[in-house]
């Protein structure tokens, strides 16, 4: 079963710093003391990781909630 939500515009996203395309890495976010690996955009120059707006304020519970219903 695949999940289509219909919303798949893939989005470019620069590095602020170094003017370079973000690749999406595997990130280790941190939520109630627990770790939780996410894929994120990373600058591979930098290491700086592009936190979504919606991510940083709400979209964790999600990521949680997806962890346990599997
Ligand atoms: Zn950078």
């Amino acid at each position: 079963m695949s999940q289509s939500k219909g919303q798949s515009e893939e989005m470019i996203i620069e590095c602020l710093k170094c003017g370079i395309v973000m690749e999406p890495g595997k990130v280790e976010v941190m939520y109630m003391n627990s770790k939780f690996p996410i894929q994120l955009p990373k600058c591979h120059k930098c290491g700086m990781v592009y936190i979504p707006e919606e991510l940083a304020i709400g979209k964790m519970l999600e990521v949680e909630k997806a962890l346990e219903d599997k």
